[in-house]
């Protein structure tokens, strides 16, 4: 599992953390606290003023498919979330995975 090196609080009102993995995890502060993460323990960096959240709707709490909605509340129907929690995302391997779902 990669630890916590800092994190940041976005404009939107998302929080990204980020990891020593070079993994990072755009999230509700909702999301941050069902979690249990406690921030207070982790270094903050400067706000952001946009973040994968909002640009990408990327997050371990949207939906995968990019609507931008939250994981299970999509109208999509999906229920997965776009990123796993301290797990880079491999835009390859997505790239290559849409690659062969054609
Ligand atoms: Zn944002
Ligand atoms: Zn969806």
């Amino acid at each position: 599992m990669a630890s916590i090196k800092y994190y940041s609080k976005c404009n939107c009102g998302a929080i990204t953390i980020n990891f020593d993995n070079g993994a990072s995890n755009s999230m509700y502060p909702k999301t941050a606290k069902k979690l249990g993460l406690d921030l207070r323990h982790y270094k903050r960096y400067n706000p952001t003023y946009y973040c994968d959240h909002c640009v990408n709707h990327w997050g371990i709490d949207l939906c995968e498919c990019g609507s931008g909605e939250e994981v299970g509340k999509c109208s999509c129907g999906l229920n997965k979330a776009h990123d796993e929690f301290g797990v880079k995302f491999d835009s390859l391997a997505a790239f290559m995975k849409g690659f062969y779902m054609v």
